[in-house]
């Protein structure tokens, strides 16, 4: 799934081909990718828009357009945004086309169809409440510390937990524990003040390599030309499935059910007291 540093890529990505275009015309395959509002009103309030800008939010993208409402959208598992020519034939897994007026489209792929749109005035009426970003200058370890004290989820789960912290999820969760040698199933209250520290250092470190990277090409995740990423090639404990070792021990690698997303981690490594 597509998390901070692939949706920053995404962002960054597409923004010189959006900002300053209108919108002439969208394309569905699937209604149900709109949550909101009708699909009627969503064709008829965003065609003529201009495209002012583009941001991210935790996972969120979220285009803002000249007629003071922002066009939202959630990637979700297996969701991708593509710049074509809008003289592209769309293959099977387009579920919406939102055509400009440099006669170029972005196609929405998404072959499991959990991507969602939303056309809104008020993004946090979408948004909802979001955790601090984890790459900005609010986000010190003095707040994970705070944040952590009275967690007694495991950390792996606080970690993905959107309104603890925006945009990490499994793959990078996974790296950063790893890095900062802590066990996925601790509470997050039982860590201690030094492994606060290594967490947040190992947060800063694997996000700022997945965007460095251009996210990572795992689970149908491409970039807006179409290009994959290469974060993945660099993971050291995310989605290595089946007899890999430890890169710094050689200790075979765990996989473990963590509210149901599996959790790899090196058992050595990462001891489940701290
Ligand atoms: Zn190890």
């Amino acid at each position: 799934m597509p998390e901070l540093p692939e949706v920053e890529t995404i962002k960054n990505e597409l923004l010189p081909h959006i900002v300053g275009q209108h919108i002439t015309s969208v394309t569905l395959f699937w209604d149900g990718i709109v949550r909101q509002p009708s699909v009627e009103e969503f064709y008829s309030r965003l065609t003529g828009q201009g495209i002012v800008g583009l941001s991210r939010r935790g996972k969120y993208l979220i285009f803002n357009l000249t007629g003071d409402e922002a066009l939202i959208m959630h990637l979700r598992m297996t969701g991708s945004l593509l710049i074509k020519p809008a003289s592209a034939e769309p293959e099977k897994f387009i579920r919406a086309i939102i055509y400009l007026d440099n006669e170029t489209g972005l196609y929405f792929r998404d072959p499991r169809k959990f991507g969602r749109m939303w056309l809104a005035e008020d993004t946090g009426s979408v948004i909802g409440r979001l955790g601090p970003e984890p790459l900005e200058a609010d986000f010190t370890p003095e707040v994970l510390a705070q944040r952590l004290h009275d967690r007694s989820a495991p950390i792996k789960a606080v970690l993905c937990d959107q309104g603890f912290v925006a945009g990490i999820g499994n793959m990078y969760a996974d790296e950063a524990l790893f890095a900062a040698k802590i066990h996925p199933l601790r509470s997050g209250k039982s860590l201690s003040r030094d492994e606060v520290e290594h967490l947040y250092s190992a947060i800063q470190q694997v996000l700022r390599a997945g965007i460095v990277n251009k996210g990572a090409s795992v689970a149908n995740y491409f970039r807006p030309g179409g290009e994959l990423g290469t974060a993945h090639s660099h993971f050291r404990v995310a989605h290595l499935l089946g007899g890999k070792l430890c890169p710094v021990c050689d200790t075979p690698l765990e996989r473990i059910p963590i509210r149901h997303r599996g959790s790899y981690f090196c058992p050595k490594c990462q001891p489940s007291q701290g």
